[in-house]
């Protein structure tokens, strides 16, 4: 094919390698904004445009038809988009200094180079393998044929039992449809709990759930070996595992860009500028295989998601066009869901931000999903993390059966337009009991944080309350005597919130912790300690954060 391009004559080529989410994005809003470009599409494997996050869903039969993953054909992309999809075509090599590349007709083992204007790299992540003998036993979940492999063994009854090697988004998803098919499926996760994305107390109520639908969570294990149909751990545990799955993480699929001499940064993806321009300026890289830079922290880091892939997909179409536009740091926000229940988060977890050393406060509460008197209110356990000098919010998680994503949500669009904890109270959020209450749970935390921003009520976090209680801090139960006697944190002492004038006597003089169940209460009687005198603090997100933080810990060492 002669090679058409700026230098030869007016139109433009451009390349793009990888046909899912980058790459397609790249190519049909390129093709909206420039109708007379060459654009040629390479995909090393049979399908485009498929909907890798619904894989782990096909695999469950959730997604009956593998046809339902397939959403655009070569044809069709040709058809709306006049687009030249390649598919089963693999490029090889990049010659920067010529401007072509080197693509290998899967097919037929034919090779062929082609030339470009520009070209970008859409190449994504391909699953992390480490050195354990025998995982080249283990499959993978990557692409449609991956997931057709595996629900093919499961559909032909060939496999009785799974182990999931990393309990990360991918691993859980997978073990929750794998569960679903009536597979005995065990995760063994390297850490202590799984998701290590979420601080441990949050997630804590995901792996309840998975424990009780059957799921075994293997944790803080290692494997040893994969065998024929078992697993050895390192503790001496074996696992049943007729089938074994790598979800041990992902790495840039970016073997091109370091053949072709590009850039890679510590992160350990392809470096790009705020317009996705690699070191070369005539080649462009979105979506996993390129680093981000963290909104948060401003470092670079790699971010698997699928709505980044999409966005800067788009930019690049737009920076090729001749578009001033530019990308801006990333914040990250991933959701979950297994069993009914859904974990969400955004920006900065505490774990990380104690990593990096970033000063920030804690709240944690757990309000409901909607007005409790309107039925099927369910919990919705939120911690969000904020700048303790300027408000500024910097993270959040949250985890329950309803309403989680929408908060999540709200507060991801926080961040991203730099507001404050104190902006979550006066914000006018949408409101009838069915969906919400007067005072969503998202001013909830506004209010709560707004108390400890301003220092009206001190608090203590669970992590911190053994040390606290050492060092000679009384801590006392407000809550009522049937709560207390149903559950209470060794050493405290019970004081009903309603009681506490009348026993001022017995703290006066002492440093005080109080806790009710999520720290309302506890808020009620930090003012009124204070109000007489006496040292008290709040124990946040109360009995409920401190109760999860302690079952993640002990789940930690005792699985
Ligand atoms: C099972 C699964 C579930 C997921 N669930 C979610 C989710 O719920 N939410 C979410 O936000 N994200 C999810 N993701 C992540 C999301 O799919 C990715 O972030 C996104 O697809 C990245 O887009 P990309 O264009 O960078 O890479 P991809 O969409 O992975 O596309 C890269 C393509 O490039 C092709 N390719 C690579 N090298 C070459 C080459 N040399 N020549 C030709 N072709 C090549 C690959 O075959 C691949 O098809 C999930 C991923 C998986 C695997």
């Amino acid at each position: 094919m002669a090679a058409r391009g700026t230098q030869g004559g007016s139109l433009m080529k451009v390349l793009i390698v990888g046909g899912v989410a980058g790459g397609m994005s790249t190519a049909t809003r390129l093709r909206r904004l420039k109708e007379d470009a060459e654009i040629i599409v390479f995909e090393q494997g049979p399908h485009v445009s498929y909907a890798n996050c619904g894989l782990p869903y096909h695999i469950g039969e959730v997604i009956e038809q593998e046809q339902s993953l397939l959403l655009q054909t070569p044809e069709s992309l040709h058809a709306r988009f006049n687009l030249d999809v390649r598919v089963n075509s693999r490029v090889t090599k990049i010659d920067r200094a010529n401007k072509q590349v080197t693509v290998s007709n899967l097919l037929d083992n034919t090779e062929y180079q082609e030339s470009y204007d520009q070209l970008v790299l859409s190449t994504g992540a391909k699953p992390r393998m480490v050195p354990i003998p025998g995982l080249e036993r283990a499959l993978v979940l990557r692409d449609v044929q991956d997931a057709v492999k595996i629900k093919a063994l499961v559909d032909n009854k060939q496999i009785k039992s799974a182990a999931i090697i990393g309990a990360g988004f991918i691993g859980v998803e997978l073990a929750e449809n794998l569960q679903h098919r009536e597979i005995k499926t065990t995760i063994v996760e390297f850490r202590g709990n799984i998701l290590p994305q979420f601080d441990p107390e949050m997630i804590e109520p995901m792996q309840k759930v998975l424990i009780e639908n059957g799921i075994e969570l293997a944790l803080s294990a290692e494997t040893e070996t994969v065998n024929e149909s078992t697993l050895t751990l390192k503790d001496g545990r074996v696992i049943d595992a007729d089938l074994v799955v790598a979800a041990i993480g992902v790495v840039a699929d970016h073997k091109l860009a370091v053949d072709a001499g590009l850039e890679i940064g510590e992160a350990g993806g392809i470096v790009v500028d705020d317009q996705m321009r690699t070191s070369d300026p005539n080649v462009f890289a979105v979506g996993d295989a390129a680093q981000k830079v963290s909104a948060l922290t401003g470092q670079d880091q790699m971010i698997w998601l699928a709505n980044l892939a999409n966005r800067h997909g788009r930019l690049v179409a737009d920076v090729i066009a001749g578009e001033t536009v530019a990308a801006r740091p990333s914040i990250g926000t991933g959701i979950i869901g297994a069993f009914g229940i859904a974990a969400a988060l955004t920006g900065l977890t505490e774990a990380l931000a104690k990593r990096m050393d970033i000063a920030h406060k804690v709240v944690h509460l757990h309000p409901g999903s909607h007005a409790g008197y309107y039925p099927g209110a369910e919990t919705v356990s939120l911690k969000v993390l904020f700048d303790p000098e300027s408000g500024k919010l910097l993270g959040a998680q949250g985890i329950g059966r309803d309403g989680v994503d929408k908060r999540i949500d709200v507060i991801a669009t926080a961040i991203y337009a730099g507001l404050t904890i104190d902006d979550l109270m006066n914000l006018e959020l949408s409101y009838a009991p069915a969906f919400g209450s007067a005072k969503d749970a998202i001013n909830q935390a506004g209010y709560v944080g707004n108390n400890i921003f301003t220092g009206k009520t001190g608090s203590v976090q669970y992590g911190d309350l053994a040390d606290k209680m050492a060092a000679g801090a009384m801590l006392v139960d407000v809550r009522s005597e049937s709560e207390n006697a149903a559950g209470h944190i060794p050493g405290s002492v019970l004081i009903p919130v309603d009681t506490l004038r009348k026993n001022l006597d017995q703290l006066e003089g002492r440093e005080v912790i109080v806790h009710c169940a999520v720290g309302q209460r506890g808020h009620t009687a930090v003012q009124l300690l204070k109000g007489h005198g006496i040292n008290a603090k709040n124990l946040d997100g109360g009995y409920t954060t401190w109760s999860q933080g302690m079952d993640a810990k002990n789940r930690a060492t005792t699985n």
